[in-house]
């Protein structure tokens, strides 16, 4: 009787065991069993890599002479609509986020946002850290899996920006991460950052700090502004050309909100390398969001304003990756 109930009792325990459901007597095993998938599945995630650095990118833009486009995310809508816009067009893309961004999030919300939606993707896709405003904030970035950083020092003095830099791009070059620096001023505001519009970078003085960095991409200021543009931008685009000629890694260019398509097709013939867009992705995502409550004001589904937003989004990134030329650029 006794035994009978055993091998009754064991019988029913394999039943369970192979259907995957949880028997408390056999915890250990299935426990075992999980973490071993587990562990499967985060080796194989090592593997497949689904974030590049902007090493590459930039290097192939600067041969081909295009820009890679870098947008700015503040949520997963808008890193769905970036990467769906660059799959669309077969184009490499950079997503980046400010020490604002990070400070609403966290650099790991963002690196595993990113990294679970580039994981889906055909083309190159590289997490950036836009303005990274102190050693530590870069650190922590690539540690979260940022994949190409910035710092930037260029509210310093010239050698104090070249401290900073270079203790940074030291560092992302041990860990084969590429390193943004920028020296001069890019006009207007950008999340806590304010500069005068007049403090255009010396080619001299860009050749220098390139070469004690061991920066792998510099932002140059040539009189673009963060923000939005309250008259007609002056570029001098002259500049451009003369720091172009004495500094070979790829240049950046900051503040192309409300550029106009000549002058950022311009600063790409010139040298510029990767083109920064963030501004007028937040006004497209506000206005389609406005404009689902102005339709249908009782809107509760924040699904229904976000995927408005995603495509108003991706449109936009779309146009401009076009006027950067990085469309059909992926391989
Ligand atoms: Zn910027």
């Amino acid at each position: 009787m006794i035994k009978q109930n055993r091998n009754v009792s064991v019988s029913i325990k394999q039943k369970i065991s192979s259907v995957g459901v949880h028997d408390p007597e056999g915890a250990a095993p299935l426990y075992i069993n999980a973490r071993k998938d587990f562990s499967t599945t985060n080796h194989r995630r090592e593997k497949i890599m689904p974030l590049v650095t902007s090493k590459e990118m930039l290097l192939k833009a600067q041969q081909g002479g295009y820009a890679v486009g870098a947008f700015n995310a503040e949520n997963m809508e808008m890193v769905k609509a970036i990467i769906s816009a660059a799959e669309e067009l077969r184009a490499p893309v950079m997503i980046q986020t400010t020490p604002s961004t990070v400070k609403y999030g966290t650099v790991e919300t963002y690196a595993a946002i990113v990294a679970a939606e580039a994981a889906k993707a055909t083309v190159p896709v590289c997490l950036h850290l836009d303005h990274g405003d102190s050693f530590e904030l870069a650190m922590r970035a690539i540690h979260a899996g940022y994949t190409s950083v910035m710092i930037d020092g260029s509210k310093l003095g010239f050698e104090e920006n070249i401290a900073l830099t270079k203790k940074v791009a030291d560092v992302a070059k041990a860990l084969d991460i590429p390193c943004e620096a920028e020296l001069g001023k890019v006009g207007g505001k950008e999340d806590d950052l304010e500069a005068e519009a007049d403090t255009n970078t010396d080619p001299a003085e860009a050749k220098e700090f390139a070469e004690r960095t061991g920066v792998t991409s510099l932002a140059v200021a040539i009189g673009t502004a963060h923000g939005f543009y309250v008259g007609t931008p002056v570029l001098d685009k002259e500049r451009l050309t003369e720091i172009r000629k004495v500094v070979d890694i790829p240049l950046v260019l900051h503040g192309a909100s409300g550029l106009s398509d000549d002058d950022v097709r311009d600063c790409v013939k010139r040298g510029m390398c990767k083109v920064n867009f963030a501004t007028e992705l937040r006004d497209a995502y506000s206005k389609a969001v406005k404009a689902t409550f102005a339709e249908k004001e009782n809107t509760i589904d924040p699904k229904a304003y976000g995927r408005a937003a995603i495509q108003a989004v991706k449109e936009l990134v779309m146009y401009r990756m076009k006027v950067c030329g990085c469309d059909g650029k992926a391989e």
